[in-house]
């Protein structure tokens, strides 16, 4: 598989410094019942690398000392990992608000029968990847099958109350299939609402879309179907200054399944750590731990650490882990 990093490192993307930490995202490994086309980081069922117990500990010490009010679990499918209830037992046990990022399939492999019971227990923020309401699409980009489970799976969630109740919030990820940027998050959101409430009864909070970032196993498809500059471009020349104080890297921090620190989610996939101001360098021997960082933590004011693919979350309306950044 070709990659697409050595492209990206050179860069002239606006230097950003980081704010108040709000949201601990986790990566709890790249364990995964699917292997998506889109997917940043890689995930699949014959993934290995899991976060263990020793981290997890260290992830809620991190919770009292910041004080980070949202913890985001990611993966692969982060439910996979075994001690994945634990972790948020003890993390809404603080009053920390949490959100899964489910596939919805994960719900029907073995030993996860009982998942959606105990995320709506537990109040769990549900953040689903669904990139279509239409089936051809969803499985083009995700597998065969995967759309009917993921219908059966947003209708169960409903049955527990998931984008009714106020207390659990439901909501969608959208992604554009191939070289292009999302359309306009509140008329996509409206179409899905419509179209989902109309063929399957599913009612769900927001719809987020989210642009694909030039990296992992979609750069790789781009530079093998030689689209790959003409979709750099399309993210350059899409550029829109006002995302830039709002991109997500500024309130965030993110740990990878070993406890290694990143500004983003994208920059653990690109090995581009967290800036380690000890370090001549920001190679990825330099990488700072989440160790290190329980005994120092102030991170406000430190430079994020940007490549070109930071284009991808400021072309048009903006893209984070929360959707487009700006309203509208
Ligand atoms: S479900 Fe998510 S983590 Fe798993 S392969 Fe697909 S995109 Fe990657
Ligand atoms: S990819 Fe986006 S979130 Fe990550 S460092 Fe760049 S601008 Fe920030």
């Amino acid at each position: 598989m070709q990659d697409t990093r050595p492209l990206l490192l050179a860069t002239d993307f606006p230097a950003v410094f980081r704010s108040k930490l709000e949201t601990v995202q986790v990566n709890l490994g790249y364990l995964c019942n699917l292997s998506c086309v889109h997917c940043h980081v890689n995930a699949g069922p014959s993934r290995t690398e899991l976060m263990d117990l020793a981290t997890i500990e260290q992830v809620l010490t991190l919770l009292d000392t910041t004080g980070a009010k949202i913890l985001d679990l990611t993966g692969g499918a982060p439910e996979m990992n075994p001690h994945f209830r634990y972790l948020v037992e003890q993390a809404r046990a603080r009053g920390v608000r949490v959100i899964d990022r489910c596939n919805l399939t994960v719900m029907f492999e073995p030993g996860q029968e009982s998942l959606a019971e105990f995320l709506a227990q537990h109040q769990v923020e549900v953040t689903a990847s669904l990139p279509c309401y239409s089936q051809d699409n969803v499985e083009d980009q995700r597998g065969k099958g995967v759309y009917h489970d993921s219908i059966r799976a947003l209708q169960r969630l409903n049955s527990l109350g998931y984008g009714k109740d106020p207390a659990l919030r439901l909501n969608l990820v959208y992604n554009p299939v191939g070289a292009v940027l999302p359309p306009p998050q509140e008329a996509l959101q409206a179409d899905y609402q419509r179209e989902l409430s109309q063929r399957h009864g599913i009612v769900f909070n927001e719809l987020f879309t989210i642009t694909n970032m030039p990296i992992s196993r979609f750069g790789a498809v781009l530079l093998a179907q030689g689209q790959y500059y003409d979709y750099m471009t399309l993210l350059r020349n899409s550029f829109s200054e006002q995302n830039l104080d709002t991109v997500m890297c500024k309130s965030m921090l993110s740990i990878d399944w070993q406890g290694y620190l990143y500004d983003c989610d994208f920059n653990q996939m690109l090995a581009l750590p967290l800036a380690n101001p000890s370090a001549a360098d920001n190679k990825p021997q330099s990488r700072r731990h989440l160790s290190e960082l329980l005994q120092d933590v102030e991170l406000k004011g430190m430079p994020i650490v940007t490549g070109e693919h930071c284009y991808g979350c400021t072309a048009g309306q903006g893209s984070s882990c929360g959707g487009a950044l700006e309203a509208g």
